[in-house]
């Protein structure tokens, strides 16, 4: 048995059976990650010791006749940007790099309460702020299909993670694509779910209206394992919402008939490469296939999307990273007084990218300006939750491609951060509609690279996105390549 090529599902069922133990599943995806995270560089820190003895419990549980829970055995890589007891969370920066939390993020907590085990922290761009984990502070993580091009960002690390195998299933949190545009370039399913779907407690926030964790997985049978253990208000997230959580395995094996998808042709337009085009468009017979029907729509104002976003979540950023002032959680730099300590601490640690956010949004909140740039770009994002009110009043799901290409090269947008921003463009509308959006993989382009295609669905209709995306992946195998 090759165990990472087992899914989360088979994993949990055979942990649970006694055919396979949790202490060598684990420790199979631990050396996984001594053997290729020199190359892929998806993990930032191991969790060995404690994952360990962790499996070790399970173990001694099931021996000893125990009820084990739905996750059990199940090794889980954590994005760095999402608080770990007693583990470094460095959120990708050097102002955090001694950031040792005194509690576990929510999910973390429901994650380890179902059995599964924390085997180590994934690398991201800074403060997840970026679309290639080339802005980490430490080390880039590389797209295991191709070392020379970028896994995508800001959860990268989580990407590279699943798709070099060296964990089976990872989370990550997505504000513009972080999920969804990583899976999309390594050929991995991320789901981000509805805004208030997953407890953001523990999550360092970058901008609060549009932050969501969600899971990152071979398939979307994994995901929707993984999602009914992360799901559910929380007391301390008083975002999370109060909505009764489905069982999203409930529905996968559903057929498709009657299910009404829509295509927006805003998505199929010029900046879209052709290997793209191609592979969305064959998901589409796919699906149609399969018993769904097609028609057009329209989401007049998502083309406004990109320039609401990079207004409200630079606005947002620049609220939420002032506690990193060298007081508490971060880095201290050296100074004679108060003011200095705060500019030298903020200037030496944070990097280029997050100064350039953090200077763009304190502008357009500053006085004089909010009329004219988050009360503005509110409205356009009010505009775009309209559009897709009004589109799901015909279909139940969006469909079109997670991002316009396949992974860039490293270096490729270094010098033009508005191309870098324009490789969300098609992910960032869900954000700002708080609905919940998956990619999954759906082609390959000449250089072998993977394709994603993103399907979106109504606030709290993860079990439909989850459904489609199974049945799809029931007649496919994209999902099921792995790099060599
Ligand atoms: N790439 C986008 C940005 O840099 C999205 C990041 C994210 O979703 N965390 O803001």
């Amino acid at each position: 048995m090759q165990i990472e090529n087992l899914s989360a599902v088979e994993i949990v069922a055979k942990v649970t059976s006694g055919e396979l133990s949790a202490t060598d599943c684990t420790q199979h995806f631990l050396d996984q990650i001594s053997k290729l995270n020199d190359d892929n560089g998806g993990f930032l820190s191991t969790t060995e010791q404690l994952a360990i003895q962790t499996a070790e419990a399970i173990d001694a549980d099931r021996a000893a006749g125990k009820k084990l829970g739905p996750l059990a055995g199940l090794p889980v890589a954590v994005k760095d940007g999402i608080c770990t007891q007693g583990q470094t969370t460095t959120a990708g920066s050097k102002m955090l790099s001694k950031f040792v939390p005194s509690y576990d993020a929510t999910i973390v907590q429901r994650l380890k309460a179902d059995g599964a085990i924390v085997i180590g922290k994934t690398n991201m761009d800074e403060f997840a702020m970026g679309s290639s984990t080339e802005n980490s502070a430490y080390f880039p993580a590389k797209n295991p299909w191709n070392h020379e091009h970028v896994p995508g960002g800001s959860s990268g690390g989580s990407a590279t993670a699943v798709a070099a195998q060296m964990a089976p299933v990872s989370i990550g949190s997505d504000t513009g694509g972080s999920i969804r545009q990583p899976a999309s370039f390594c050929g991995i399913t991320g789901l981000k779910p509805t805004y208030g779907r997953v407890s953001r407690f523990g999550l360092i926030a970058f901008a609060s209206s549009l932050d969501q964790i969600g899971p990152m997985t071979h398939s979307a049978e994994d995901a929707a394992l993984v999602m009914q253990s992360i799901s559910g208000h929380d007391k301390h997230d008083s975002t999370s919402a109060v909505d009764e959580v489905p069982d999203f395995s409930a529905k996968l094996n559903q057929p498709l008939d009657g299910l009404k998808i829509g295509i927006c042709l805003d998505h199929f337009g010029d900046g879209l490469s052709d290997s793209v085009r191609n592979s969305v468009n064959d998901s589409i017979e796919v699906l149609k296939s399969l018993g769904a029907t097609c028609q057009d729509i329209e989401l007049p104002y998502t083309k406004y999307a990109i320039a609401s976003y990079y207004v409200i979540a630079p606005c947002e950023a620049s609220s939420n990273l002032s506690r990193f002032d060298g007081v508490r959680y971060t880095n201290r730099a050296a100074a004679d007084n108060l003011t200095d300590m705060y500019t030298h601490t903020r200037g030496e640690h944070f990097g280029n990218e997050v100064k350039n956010r953090i200077l763009l949004g304190t502008y357009a909140l500053s006085s004089g300006y909010y009329d004219a740039y988050y009360l503005k770009a509110s409205k356009v994002r009010r505009m775009i939750k309209n559009d897709y009110d009004k589109a799901f009043e015909s279909v139940d799901l969006i469909l079109g491609p997670t991002v316009p290409s396949t992974a860039f090269k490293f270096g490729e947008h270094a010098s033009d951060p508005i191309a870098m921003y324009l490789a969300d463009i098609y992910t960032v509308s869900a954000n700002l509609a708080g609905v919940p959006a998956i990619s999954i993989p759906c082609g390959f382009d000449d250089g072998g690279l993977p394709i994603g295609m993103q399907l979106q669905a109504k606030r709290f209709d993860e079990s439909t996105l989850l459904q489609a995306a199974h049945q799809y992946q029931t007649q496919t195998d994209f999902h099921q390549q792995r790099p060599s």
